[in-house]
């Protein structure tokens, strides 16, 4: 008996996948700590470095993205990681924005898909969103006149054709590999001509490609926005700009219950970085409400990441067994458990199934 636990033990040793966690900040390491108890009774085969980033980075070590963050994801080329506040004041740029810099992780897919019946039913969509370029750059400055130091504010955007082909490519690509039937491509080319006009002419050129296998169509972003709330329906993937992306995503999340029900995934060449779609949610940290749900489905996507759909599979009909048959839900889906109770819950699930 004892042996056999040991070759279990030993077996699972050889086949861990190293793995970087970042718990960040707010509410990051209480969905983290709910994440990693409900990985540990899947028998989740990552075993995790555990590093700092966000304001948790600042206080450990005087920067958000500590080189030891950065040189762990180097090793492992995979993360799950919480929320990140990128602290206030000159001198601090975004840590997610340099991450994926960093990393060169271009593209953020962000799958949505109704889990509890609410104001929209059977809703199924998948955001790509462009990751490193647009205005997201964040490239700004002032311009002094007279007394006033910050008279004029600028912001460049920058896309080049090379970075929307291979975002466009990514798109179709996923499309095709997640029976995937219709993309829209989502601009803002009667105004920005140039800088979504690129993005717009890149996806035209690519979607050529894959003409008898995807169809594409493309919207102006307001419209879009307002379509959504219209007819979700019409939609099957979306490819955005980052800004665009960002604005999208979070109302994509509001169709199916909210912040607590969207995660992301962050892919580049060799590197892949999983996290809710959700920020820190300062209101609501450290007092045990929050909704894990967007950071287990991140989890399930960086299971499928790693070739365990069939873990994913399990841990997604947990998650709505407890939701649903269990009725369990934290307060953000009007119901009355804390995160470790929901935790609890799936872990039951999974015990129990
Ligand atoms: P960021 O700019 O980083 O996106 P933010 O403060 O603008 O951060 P979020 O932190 O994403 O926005 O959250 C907005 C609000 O949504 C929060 O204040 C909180 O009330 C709610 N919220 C976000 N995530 C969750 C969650 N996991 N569970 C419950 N409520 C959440």
């Amino acid at each position: 008996m004892e042996k056999h636990a040991h070759a279990r033990q030993m077996k699972n040793l050889l086949a861990a996948i190293p793995a970087t966690l970042i718990p960040g900040d707010g509410i990051g390491p209480e969905v983290v700590g709910a994440t990693l108890r409900v990985l540990d009774a899947l028998g989740s085969p990552f075993a995790w470095d555990i590093q700092q980033a966000g304001v948790a980075g600042v206080n450990s070590s005087g920067d958000p993205l500590p080189t030891a963050t950065l040189e762990s994801i180097r090793r492992t080329r995979l993360a799950l990681k919480g929320p990140l506040t990128t602290p206030i004041g000159e001198g601090f740029r975004s840590a997610n924005v340099r991450l994926r810099e960093e990393f060169q992780l271009y593209s953020n897919v962000r799958p949505v898909r109704t889990l509890v019946p609410g104001r929209y039913e059977d809703i199924d969509l998948v955001l790509v969103r462009e990751n490193i370029g647009g205005f997201y750059v964040a490239h700004e400055y002032y311009v002094p006149i007279g007394n006033d130091p910050r008279a004029v504010a600028v912001a460049t955007g920058v896309n080049s054709r090379d970075a929307c082909t291979r975002i466009a490519r990514f798109a179709f690509e996923y499309a095709v590999k997640n029976g995937r039937q219709k993309i829209t491509v989502i601009h803002k080319a009667n105004i920005l001509k140039a800088l979504t006009g690129i993005f717009l002419e890149a996806a035209r050129d690519v979607a050529k490609e894959y003409a008898h296998r995807v169809q594409m169509n493309d919207m102006i972003v307001d419209a879009c926005a307002m379509q959504l709330v219209l007819n979700p329906w019409q939609f099957d993937m979306l490819l955005c700009t980052n800004l665009f992306g960002d604005i999208l995503s979070d109302l994509l999340s509001g169709l199916v219950g909210g912040l607590g029900m969207a995660p992301g995934a962050n892919f580049g060449d060799g590197t892949a970085i999983f996290e809710a779609v959700h920020g820190s949610a300062p209101d609501i940290a450290g007092k045990g409400i929050a909704n894990p749900i967007s950071l287990l489905l991140a989890a399930c996507l960086m299971l499928e990441h790693v070739g365990l759909g069939n873990s994913a599979l399990q841990l997604r009909t947990a998650i709505g067994k407890t939701l649903n048959q269990d009725n369990v839900r934290t307060g953000d889906l009007h119901g009355n458990a804390s995160t470790e109770q929901f935790a609890d819950a799936i872990v039951r699930r999974l015990q129990t199934d």
